[in-house]
This record gives C-alpha cells, sequence and structure tokens, in this order.
C-alpha cells in the first residue's frame, strides 16, 4: 500500500523530475508500481511514468528492468520490434522513500481489457492471428537477439498500439495537458486552486478522448460498447513489464510466471528457458481466442494448486512423458513411479479440438487451425517447442 516502502501517492499536476513530467492520470498499476499518464514538457509529448515502490527490493527489480529496457531499446533503434521503449528514467523522493521511476512510451489498453470488452467472448481469430504475430516479433527479439526471457506474459503486460500517434500532437489529440495545480484568473489575475474532484474530472475526460484515437479500442468500457465494431482497425500490441524478466544465462528465481501461464517445467522444478514464454504465449493466444483462460487450477480436498494445474494440462494435452515427469526437483511430490498424478486419479480427457468446437463452439476447420497452432507450442517436454521465429512461419498465420 500507500506507505514507508510502498506506493508513491501522485495527484494529477504533480511534476516530477525537477518539474519536466507532469502526472495526469493513473493508468494502471501492478505488484511493484503504479503507472501514470504524465506530460513531457519538455518534449511535448505523452508518455507513460512507472513509480516503483520504494523498498529496496523493488528499487532494485527497477533498476534490473531499466538495464534489460536499456539494451532492448539500444537493439531496436527504430522502435519496430514490438517491445515497449524507455525514454528516460531518475529517483523521484517522497514521503514514502525513493522511487525509481522510469518513462516509456504511452500505450493503449491492455489485452486483459480488451478480452473484458469482448464480454470474456473471445476477440475473433482474425485478430487473434494478427496480436499473435505482433507478439511473436517480440518474443522472437527478445529471445533470439537479446538471450531475455521474459518469464511474465500475460494478457496485462501486452499492451495495444495504434498507428495513430497523438502523444507527439496533443493539439490533434483535443487535449490540453495539466500543467498547474492552480491556475491565474486572467481577469481578477486572483490564483485559483483546482479541487481534487475537477483536477481528476479533467484528467479522465483527458485520457478518454486521448485513447480514443489512440486506441481506436477505446480507453474506456463505454467507448467500447458503443463502438462494437473492431472491423478494419488493425490490432497492433507491446510486450511490457520487464520487472522479472531476465538473460537466458542467469536464471534466477526458480519459480516464475503467474499461476495460470506458468510451463510445467517451472512447476515440477526442471529448469526453464525462452520455452517458457512460449508455454504462456499459447495460454494467452487460446484466452483472445475464446475469452476463458486455458488452465485455471483450484486448490481441492487432498491437493495443491499444482497438482490440479498438472492434471488440467494433461486433460487437455494428454498424459505427460514419464522422462519429463521425473526430470524435476519437485517430481516426486508430485507423480509416483509410473508417471501418475499421486492424488488426481481420475482424468477426464478432453483434447483441445474438442474442448473449442463442444465448449466454445468453433465451427470444425476454426478448431482445427488454432489446435494445431498451439499444440506444438503446448509441448510438455520444452525442448520440442517451436520457436517464436518458428511460429511466425506458420501459415495460420498468414
Ligand atoms: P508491474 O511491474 O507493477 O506489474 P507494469 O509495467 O506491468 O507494472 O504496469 C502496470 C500496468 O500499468 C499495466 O498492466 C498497464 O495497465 C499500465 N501500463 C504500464 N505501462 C504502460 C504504458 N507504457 N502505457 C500505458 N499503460 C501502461
Ligand atoms: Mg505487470
Amino acid at each position: 500500500g500507500y506507505r514507508k516502502g510502498g506506493y508513491h501517492a501522485a495527484r494529477p499536476g504533480d511534476r516530477f523530475a525537477g518539474g519536466r513530467f507532469v502526472a495526469q492520470r493513473k493508468l494502471g498499476w501492478g505488484n511493484f508500481s503504479t503507472v501514470w499518464l504524465a506530460y513531457d514538457t519538455l518534449l511535448n509529448r505523452f508518455v507513460a511514468l512507472k513509480i516503483q515502490k520504494s523498498a529496496r527490493d523493488y528499487a532494485q527489480a527497477a533498476l534490473h528492468e531499466i538495464e534489460l529496457l536499456s539494451a532492448i531499446a539500444k537493439g531496436d533503434p527504430t522502435n519496430s520490434k514490438n517491445v515497449v521503449r524507455l525514454l528516460d528514467h531518475f529517483k523521484h523522493a517522497g514521503p514514502n522513500g525513493q522511487h525509481v521511476c522510469l518513462v516509456t512510451e504511452f500505450l493503449g489498453d491492455s489485452l486483459l481489457r480488451l478480452i473484458r470488452y469482448n464480454r470474456n467472448k473471445g476477440i475473433g481469430l482474425s485478430r487473434v492471428k494478427e496480436i499473435c504475430r505482433s507478439v511473436l516479433v517480440g518474443l522472437d527479439y527478445l529471445h533470439r537477439e537479446l538471450g531475455i526471457i521474459h518469464t511474465d506474459l500475460k494478457p496485462e503486460n501486452v499492451l495495444l498500439v495504434s498507428t495513430i500517434n497523438p502523444s507527439k500532437d496533443p493539439v490533434r489529440s483535443g487535449f490540453t495537458p495539466i500543467l498547474e495545480r492552480t491556475v491565474t484568473n486572467q481577469y481578477s489575475g486572483s490564483v485559483i486552486s483546482f479541487s481534487e474532484k475537477m483536477l481528476k474530472m479533467r484528467a479522465r475526460r483527458a485520457v478518454a478522448k486521448i485513447s480514443q484515437r489512440r486506441v481506436s479500442l477505446g480507453g474506456v468500457a463505454a467507448e467500447m460498447e458503443k463502438d462494437r465494431s473492431l472491423d478494419g482497425v488493425n490490432l497492433k500490441c507491446k510486450i511490457v513489464d520487464f520487472g522479472n524478466a531476465c538473460w537466458g544465462s542467469q536464471q534466477l528465481a526458480g519459480e516464475i510466471q503467474t499461476r495460470q501461464y506458468r510451463a510445467p517445467e517451472v512447476i515440477i522444478g526442471a529448469g526453464y528457458s525462452y520455452s517458457a514464454d512460449m508455454w504462456s504465449f499459447a495460454c494467452m493466444a487460446f484466452e483472445l481466442a475464446t475469452g476463458e483462460v486455458l488452465f485455471a487450477p483450484k486448490t481441492c480436498q487432498g491437493c495443491s494448486e499444482d497438482e490440479d494445474h498438472l492434471a488440467l494440462m494433461m486433460e487437455t494435452l494428454g498424459k505427460m512423458p514419464k522422462k519429463i515427469a521425473s526430470s524435476g526437483t519437485r517430481s516426486k511430490d508430485y507423480f509416483d513411479r509410473h508417471g501418475d498424478l499421486k492424488r488426481i486419479r481420475r482424468l477426464k480427457f478432453w483434447p483441445l479440438e474438442r474442448l473449442l468446437v463442444q465448449r466454445y463452439n468453433f465451427t470444425e476447420p476454426d478448431a482445427q487451425g488454432l489446435a494445431d497452432f498451439l499444440r506444438p507450442i503446448l509441448d510438455f517436454t520444452p525442448e520440442n517447442r517451436p520457436t517464436a521465429a518458428d511460429c511466425l512461419k506458420n501459415p495460420w498465420l498468414n
């Protein structure tokens, strides 16, 4: 929370980096940070300002993120690899401590929002393909050119971009940024303080306007509800949040990824590599197509979330090869010597293609196309999974 070591409580109109950046409105938050829309008064553009929690571990993580994002920017001078661009960074002293701040290009809504806008019904296969292509270009760059594993790929961490870029042109975006918390009345010369409520209202209107243009998918649910047709909108997106990312050569944490997107090798403690991102990618693609998460494990009587997760995987993808099942430091917790789960005995096999037809009403050809694309990526054997570059060559995407 907003206490010592925690989040920095910013308000619209607050200034950062010696006055250069002015906070406009909160865009989102994660476990580590709050992210604000800010106005860059030096270069007259809107940017995203990620304000990290102040405790030492968070600051460390932010510095690590800066290191990775700097390498990412350096290797992609034309900013065309679909990964968020770092523009600046600095420290900000607040009442809760020192906060490392990252300034990045301002992007649109997350894929999570996109999924919700579509009332969890899926966004249509042609749009799924467009987004998959975008994300794969980013992953291929990270994996093959830079040697970076993202380790937390999920819909929240992929943001939409539009081809229009009003952040460079605030006049065209129809919005004057908030620059001060006070204004001088030009007639009486007296100073008027904006009330907190007024500032919030202005900020909300502003973001609505910017995002309306920026991503035709709106920044506000209401806009999206009105404009249900996404036809002709070219969906592009970028990967964000490198707070947990690592170099392929030096993996730190044993447990990575957000639960639903976690690869089997991570669960059983068998180590991981770039292919763990590919697993998350496939889970995300399924979710875009159906509006529901592929694996949503729960703790059940006498079994852990991990075990339920493994059971769900096997129900959809078939039995895990014994060699793989026994290869992790935690294998013995979950599997017996035959390679069967110890506590969940009866599995109901429901393969991907059948799931898509019977539960999500896909036509046979659509289900087959998507399942044929996803199944190889969801291989229990990490080395067998296609790379991002391999996937980009898949005719299903083209
Ligand atoms: P955390 O490491 O705390 O999860 P993220 O980098 O994922 O932080 O950012 C948290 C949220 O803030 C994102 O899910 C997104 O909604 C929003 N956000 C982050 N970066 C941007 C950006 N460049 N443009 C617009 N919104 C952003
Ligand atoms: Mg995040």
